[in-house]
C-alpha cells in the first residue's frame, strides 16, 4: 500500500500550518471519495425499466404501429415519461436532503499545529500531523501511536473482532503485518473505547485501511425503513393483482360488451393495470421521509438511521440525561472546600500544592480551544489554562485509570518535581472512602470513618442545592503501578470543588411539552441524588420520586416507570437494564447518552439519542439520532417532527391506495352495470387520472404541515401498522365509496338523462377526478386533529387538476385525443355531485366513528 511516511518530523511536535497546507495540496483531503451519481440518462432509463412502464410502452407501440393510433400512442409514451421524470425529481430531492445530513456530521479532529492545539475538520488532516485522541473518539486517519496509555480500540469495522484491541506507543506499525496485530497503530474509522494519546498521521483518505474497504461500507441512512419495505412489497402485490384484474377486465369487456374490439379492450386493460398500481407510493414516502429528516436537521436533530423516523412518533418513555440535556453543561467552579469542610471562594492556593496539580494533571480537557469534558474544563479554568499547561509540560503522565461513569473517578500517575504521585479526582462517595488522611495546614492528619461520614453529609447538603461536588485526593508512589486502579487507596484528601451547572432556561417548557405529548419523562444522571432532586424540582419534574442506582442494585428499590421520575448515580449498565425492562413491558423507549459505555443502551433503545455537543463519537455511532445541542427542547422538536412525518406517510398511503383502488372498482363495475358504455374509460383517460392524482396531490400530502394538536395527542399505538389488514380493508371500503359516487353519476347520466356514450364516459371520467382530488382533503385531516395550517401545494395541485380536467373536457383540440366531449352544465353538475358524494360519505363515517356515542 502506498503509505506516506512522515519524513521531516522526527520529534512529535506537529506540523506548521504552512507545511500542512502544502501537504494537503499534495495528498488531497482526508475523506473517502463520494460514490459518483450515475448520469441523468441512466437514471431516467432505470425509472422506465419499471415493468408497468415497459408494458405500457409496448402496448402503445402495438396500438401505434399495428392499429394506426399514432397520436394516442405518442400521448401514452409522453405520460409514461412525465411520470418517470416526476419520480426522478422526487428521488433527487430525497437524495439532496440525505446528502446534506452527511455534511452536517463531518467529523473533527484535534491536531497540534504551529505548536498549538486546534480543532479542525478531519478532512484537513495530512500525513505528518500530530493528532490527539481520547476515549470516545473516532480515529480520524491512520495513525502511528506516539504516546498515551491504557488505550483500547474497537476495530470491529475493520477486523470483525468485537473485543477491543489494546494499543501501545512503540508497538508494531509494520504495514506488512495484519491489522489486528499492529498494536502500535490506530486505524481511521475505528473507535477509541479507553485511554487517550497522540499519534502521527501516516495515511489519509483513500489510502487508509478504511479507504481500502470503503466500497463495503454503506450508509445506514439509506437503509429502507420497515414501512418502506412493507410499501415495496405492497406495491409488488398490488401490481400482481392488477395484472390479474386487468386480465379479467379484458375478458369481461370482450365477452360482455358487444362491438368492443380486442385491441381497444387490451389497451384499456393495460392502462387499468398501470392505473391500479400506486407506483408513486414508494417514491413519495421516500420524499416525505427525506424532507422530514431535513427539517429535523435544521432544528438540530440529525437522523442517522432512517427507520428511526417512524419509531420517533411512537416513543412513550423518554429517559434523558440530566447533565447537558436538562442543564446547560457549562460547569463552573463555584467554591472550594478544604478537607475539614470550610467553604471558600474558588481558589487553588487554599490547600496543598498537589490540589492544583491534580486539577491540572488528572484532566484531559483544555480551554483553548475548548475540548474535553465540561466538568474537567471547569477544573482547568479554576487553575487557569496557562498554569495547567505548564503543569502538563513539567509533570508528564505515566499511567492512567480513566474516568468512567461506573467508577465515577479518574486517576493518573505523574512525576511532579521528581516525585511520583497518584492523582485522583471524582465523586465524593467514590473518593472519600479511599482516603485515610486529609490535608491540614499543620500537616496531613488522620481521616477516620467519622470524619468521612461527616464530610459526606456536608457534601449532601451542598448537592441539595443542585451542585456537583468533586473530591480531590492524591498519594505518593514508589513505582509506576501496573494496575492503577489497585493503587487508588490510602489517599490524602486535599480538598473538594463545588461546581455549578444551571438548568437550561427552556427546560421547564420542554418538560411540560413532553408530558403534554403523553410521554413519560425520566431524568437519569450519574450525579448525586440530592443534586438530581434539586435540578428536577427546578424544571418541574417531581423530585420526590428519586431512586438511586445503588438502591436498585441492592434491591432496596425498584425501577418502576409509573412512579420513578428521577434516577441518580446510575451507571450505563443500569441504563441498559432499564431500557430492556421498559421494552419488555411494551414501552417504546427513547434514551439519551454521551459516553463510551452508553453505546449498548443507545443501540438497544428504540430511539438512541446521542448528545452531539459533549457526546463521544462512540455514542454517536451507536445512536439513531444525534441532537447537536444536547438540548431537551431539540428532542421534543424531533419527536414532533417524527410524529408529523408519520402522519404524512399515513396520509399518502391512505390517499394513494384508496384512490387507485377506486379506479379499478369503477372500471370493473361499469363493465357490469352499464355494458352499453363499452370500454368504461380509455387508456389515456386512466393514465391522465393517474398522472393528476398519483403525482402532485400525493407529494403535497407528503409535505403537509402538521396540525397544531400533534404534540398534545398521546403517542400512536406502536403495534398499529399502516398496512395491516384492518387498515387495508378500511381503505378498500373507501375506494368503493369513491367508486360508487362516480358510478352513480354514470348511472344517472345513463338512465335519467339518456346521454350518448361519449358524454356518459366524460361524466364518469370527470367524476372520478373530482372524487380523488376531494378525497385528498379528507385524508389530510387526521382524526382528532387540531387547527390545520394551509397546505399551499395541495391547494395548487387541486386547483391545477380541476382546471386541467376542464381543459381536457372543454377544449375541442384535445377532445379527440382524450375521447372526451364538452359537457353541459347538467353534465358537469352530475360529475361534481357524483364525485363529491364519495368523499362526503367517507367524511361522515369518519366523523361518526370519532364522535363519542
Ligand atoms: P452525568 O450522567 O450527570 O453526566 P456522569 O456519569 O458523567 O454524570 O458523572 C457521574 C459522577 O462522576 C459525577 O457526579 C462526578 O462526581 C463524577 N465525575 C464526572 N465527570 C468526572 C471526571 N471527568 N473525572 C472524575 N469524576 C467525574
Ligand atoms: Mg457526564
Amino acid at each position: 500500500m502506498d503509505r506516506a511516511r512522515p519524513q521531516t518530523v522526527t520529534a512529535p511536535v506537529g506540523l506548521t500550518s504552512h507545511e500542512a497546507a502544502t501537504r494537503l495540496a499534495e495528498h488531497g483531503p482526508n475523506a473517502l471519495p463520494a460514490a459518483r451519481r450515475s448520469p441523468l440518462a441512466a437514471r431516467l432509463l432505470r425509472e422506465l425499466r419499471d415493468p408497468m412502464a415497459l408494458l405500457l410502452i409496448a402496448a402503445a407501440g402495438v396500438s401505434g404501429v399495428l392499429l394506426g393510433e399514432v397520436p394516442e400512442a405518442i400521448a401514452i409514451v409522453v405520460i409514461v415519461v412525465v411520470n418517470a421524470v416526476i419520480a426522478l425529481v422526487q428521488e433527487g430531492r430525497a437524495e439532496q436532503a440525505l446528502a446534506a445530513l452527511e455534511a452536517l456530521e463531518a467529523p473533527e479532529a484535534t491536531v497540534v499545529r504551529d505548536g498549538r492545539r486546534h480543532v479542525v475538520d478531519a478532512e484537513l488532516l495530512v500525513p505528518g500531523d500530530l493528532v490527539l485522541v481520547q476515549a470516545g473518539d473516532r480515529v480520524p486517519a491512520d495513525l502511528d501511536l506516539v504516546d498515551g496509555d491504557a488505550i483500547e480500540v474497537d476495530e470491529a469495522m475493520l477486523t470483525g473482532e468485537s473485543l477491543p484491541a489494546a494499543k501501545r506507543p512503540g508497538g508494531t506499525t509494520d504495514p506488512g503485518v495484519g491489522i489486528g496485530d499492529r498494536d502500535g497503530a490506530l486505524f481511521s474509522g475505528t473507535l477509541l473505547t479507553r485511554g487517550a494519546g497522540r499519534g502521527l498521521v501516516v495515511a489519509t483518505g483513500p489510502r487508509t485501511s478504511l479507504g481500502a474497504i470503503a466500497a463495503h461500507l454503506h450508509d445506514l441512512r439509506r437503509e429502507p425503513t420497515p414501512l418502506q419495505r412493507q410499501l415495496a412489497s405492497l406495491t409488488r402485490r398490488l401490481g400482481l393483482a392488477a395484472v390479474v384484474v386487468a386480465a379479467g377486465a379484458f375478458l369481461l369487456s370482450v365477452l360482455l360488451v358487444e362491438g368492443t374490439t380486442t385491441d381497444e379492450a387490451f389497451l384499456t386493460a393495460v392502462a387499468l393495470a398501470v392505473a391500479a398500481v400506486p407506483e408513486g407510493l414508494a417514491a413519495v414516502t421516500t420524499v416525505a421521509l427525506a424532507l422530514g429528516v431535513g427539517r429535523m436537521a435544521t432544528r438540530g436533530a440529525i437522523v442517522r438511521r432512517l427507520p428511526a423516523v417512524e419509531t420517533l412518533g411512537a416513543v412513550d418513555v423518554l429517559v434523558v440525561d440530566k447533565t447537558g440535556t436538562v442543564t446547560e453543561n457549562r460547569m463552573q467552579a463555584e467554591a472550594v472546600l478544604t478537607p475539614d469542610g470550610e467553604r471558600h471562594a474558588p481558589d487553588t492556593t487554599l490547600t496543598s500544592p498537589t490540589f492544583a496539580a491534580t486539577l491540572a494533571l488528572c484532566n484531559d480537557a483544555s480551554l483553548d480551544p475548548p475540548t474535553g469534558d465540561p466538568t474537567e474544563q471547569a477544573l482547568v479554568s479554576l487553575v487557569s489554562e496557562e498554569v495547567a499547561e505548564s503543569w502538563r509540560t513539567r509533570a508528564p503522565r505515566l499511567a492512567t485509570a480513566p474516568f468512567t461513569s461506573d467508577r465515577r473517578r479518574m486517576a493518573t500517575v505523574n512525576t511532579v518535581d521528581g516525585h511520583l504521585h497518584l492523582l485522583v479526582k471524582g465523586a465524593p462517595e467514590a473518593v472519600i472512602p479511599r482516603c485515610t488522611r486529609a490535608w491540614h495546614e499543620d500537616g496531613n492528619r488522620g481521616f477516620e470513618a467519622a470524619d468521612r461520614a461527616a464530610l459526606l453529609d456536608l457534601v449532601e447538603s451542598v448537592a441539595a442545592n443542585g451542585r456537583r461536588v468533586l473530591a480531590i485526593a492524591s498519594r505518593d508512589l514508589a513505582d509506576v503501578p501496573n494496575d492503577v486502579e489497585a493503587a487508588e487507596r490510602d489517599l490524602v484528601l486535599t480538598g473538594l470543588v463545588v461546581l455549578r451547572d444551571p438548568p437550561r432556561a427552556s427546560a421547564p417548557d420542554s418538560v411540560a411539552a413532553v408530558r403534554g405529548a403523553g410521554i413519560r419523562l425520566v431524568m437519569a444522571t450519574g450525579d448525586h441524588a440530592a443534586t438530581a432532586t434539586a435540578i428536577a424540582r427546578e424544571v418541574g419534574i417531581d423530585g420526590d420520586s428519586v431512586v438511586t442506582g445503588e438502591a436498585i442494585r441492592d434491591g432496596r428499590a425498584a425501577f418502576d416507570v409509573t412512579t420513578v421520575n428521577v434516577l441518580a448515580r446510575v451507571d450505563p449498565h443500569q441504563k441498559l437494564d432499564m431500557v430492556m425492562q421498559l421494552q419488555s413491558r411494551g414501552h417504546v423507549v427513547g434514551m439519551t447518552g454521551d459516553g463510551v459505555n452508553d453505546a449498548p443502551a443507545l443501540r438497544r433503545a428504540d430511539i438512541g439519542v446521542a448528545l452531539g455537543r459533549t457526546g463521544s463519537d462512540v455514542a454517536r455511532e451507536a445512536a439513531d439520532v444525534v441532537i447537536t445541542d444536547d438540548d431537551l427542547a431539540t428532542i421534543v422538536a424531533a419527536v414532533h417532527e417524527g410524529r408529523a412525518i408519520y402522519d404524512n406517510l399515513r396520509k399518502v398511503i391512505d390517499y394513494l391506495v384508496a384512490s387507485n383502488l377506486s379506479e379499478v372498482a369503477v372500471v370493473l363495475a361499469s363493465l357490469v352495470v352499464v355494458p352499453s358504455l363499452g370500454v368504461p374509460l380509455f387508456p389515456l383517460q386512466l393514465l391522465w387520472i393517474n398522472l393528476l392524482t398519483d403525482g402532485l396531490p400525493a407529494l403535497a400530502l407528503g409535505v403537509d404541515p402538521p396540525d397544531d394538536g400533534l404534540l398534545t395527542r398521546p403517542p400512536r399505538d406502536p403495534h398499529a401498522r399502516l398496512l395491516d389488514l384492518p387498515h387495508l380493508r378500511r381503505l378498500a371500503s373507501r375506494a368503493i365509496a369513491l367508486a360508487i359516487g362516480a358510478l352513480g353519476a354514470l348511472l344517472v347520466a345513463h338512465h335519467a338523462f339518456d346521454l350518448d356514450v361519449a358524454t356518459e364516459r366524460t361524466v364518469l371520467f370527470s367524476a372520478l377526478v373530482v372524487a380523488q382530488t376531494t378525497y385528498a382533503w379528507i385524508v389530510r385531516r387526521p382524526p382528532g386533529a387540531g387547527r390545520m395550517p394551509a397546505n399551499r401545494w395541495l391547494l395548487a395541485s387541486t386547483v391545477g387538476s380541476l382546471v386541467l380536467q376542464v381543459l381536457v373536457v372543454s377544449t375541442p383540440a384535445v377532445n379527440g385525443l382524450f375521447d372526451t366531449v364538452p359537457l353541459s352544465a347538467s353534465g358537469w353538475g352530475l360529475a361534481v355531485a357524483g364525485g363529491l358524494s364519495g368523499p362526503a360519505v367517507i367524511a361522515a363515517v369518519r366523523w361518526w366513528r370519532a364522535s363519542p356515542r
